[in-house]
């Protein structure tokens, strides 16, 4: 598989547009709440005291473009895939049926959870913590420019997850779209180092298990447990859930404070 010239510009132009509206887009959450509300917000501090540097933007930035470029193999492959007839990927709704749609919706978040999880597990591992998953965990006071800042395995590796699912199950095309936009949205959520949900969201049946800023902020500060991206349920079902959570969750801006983390690899 060897692109032409002209897929080629068409993957430049595609990665230059995506990295230019994902750093709009991070930025200007980060201006509005990091900058601009710093102290209209400050209640809602996961973390009371304020690490971030400008040395810490500047390679989560640069992390981060190594992760999109990391990517573009993926999308060759995807699209030739498709091109080549071997994906059930479609642009066609009617083909396949809106049930069916909404089934493969939910099944794709699931699967794309337990994929999360179980590579983070082993992203732990003392051997990969300190030749990949360290270079996520170099930032402990999380914000939204941590959100992609991984070694270029992992990113690789976190998104890989549709390569199975492109050859095995019939996907409507806008809705990896969807899927996309909610990832992209849960991650920054993750990483946004304020917490906005209210404190009743523990007290709703469904709700309550979804992951949130608080969840994952401890993460960064434990280097330990609460390994999830959307769902609280592995972690609950697997019994590495931080004690600690939902007492952090409702207390805000008072979260314990831990050291910084060192490159020593957590188990
Ligand atoms: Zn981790
Ligand atoms: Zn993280």
């Amino acid at each position: 598989m060897i692109p032409d010239s002209s897929s080629l510009l068409t993957f430049v132009q595609g990665f230059v547009a995506q990295a230019l509206s994902y750093f709009v887009v991070v930025g200007l959450i980060y201006l509005a709440i990091w900058k601009w509300g710093e102290q209209r917000f400050r209640g809602a501090r996961v973390q009371a005291k304020r690490r971030v540097d400008g040395k810490q933007i500047r390679f989560e930035v640069k992390n981060t473009l190594i992760v999109l470029l990391a990517g573009i193999p993926l999308t060759f492959v995807i699209s030739w895939l498709y091109a080549s007839g071997a994906a059930k990927l479609t642009l066609d709704a009617s083909s396949i049926g809106w049930p069916t749609i909404v089934a493969t919706f939910v099944g794709l978040l699931i699967f794309n959870d337990a994929w999360f999880y179980f590579w983070h597990r082993l992203l732990h591992h003392p051997k990969l913590f300190r030749l990949v998953h360290s270079v996520h965990h170099k930032s402990v006071d999380v914000n939204p420019f941590s959100s992609y800042s991984f070694h270029w395995f992992e990113g690789m590796i976190l998104g890989a997850w549709v390569l199975p699912m492109v050859l095995l199950v019939p996907i409507y095309i806008p809705m990896l779209g969807v899927l996309h936009g909610i990832g992209l949205a849960n991650n920054v959520m993750s990483h946004l180092g304020y917490e906005f949900l209210p404190k009743g969201l523990l007290r709703v049946p469904l709700l309550r298990w979804m992951n949130t800023s608080t969840f994952h902020n401890l993460h960064h500060t434990s280097s330990r447990g609460n390994y999830a991206l959307m769902f609280r349920f592995w972690d609950r079902l697997l019994g590495t859930e931080l004690p600690n959570y939902e007492a952090t969750f409702l207390e805000r801006g008072a979260a314990l404070q831990t050291a910084p983390q060192t490159d020593k690899a957590p188990t």
